[in-house]
């Protein structure tokens, strides 16, 4: 499980740094690293903790709609994705370029040339 917003590692449990009034729910997940509420973003109650994305193609799906250009973060979960055994018809659908041969062929361009810097 990863948060949405940092691309951090999740696990379930209360945040250490919880100080909201106990009548507010408490969140149910943290931030694996330092055990911190997942990042804050405005929801359909005002600011609240974003919800853990539970895979790496939820996650790179959810970039796509958000429109963040944390561009190198979403391609180096395309990569993880794909050499953890994801499928590309996937990681396309993800990603929203499934049927788009030229967003499809940049995709694949952008994958080549990471693993490439990976490399050296
Ligand atoms: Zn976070």
């Amino acid at each position: 499980m990863y948060c949405p917003v940092c691309l951090e590692e999740v696990e379930e449990g209360r945040p250490v740094d919880w100080t909201m009034p106990e009548f507010l729910p408490v969140p149910t997940y943290r931030h694996s690293l330092d055990g911190s509420t997942l990042c804050i973003r405005i929801g359909m109650n005002g600011y609240e903790p974003t919800e853990p994305t539970f895979t790496r193609l939820e996650l790179i799906r959810q970039r796509t709609e958000a429109m963040q250009t944390a561009e190198a973060q979403r391609l180096a979960l395309v990569v993880e994705e794909l050499d953890a055994g994801g499928s590309w018809a996937e990681v396309l659908t993800a990603a929203g370029v499934a049927g788009d041969g030229i967003a499809t062929d940049e995709l694949e361009e952008m994958v080549t040339d990471y693993r490439h810097q990976r490399e050296e």
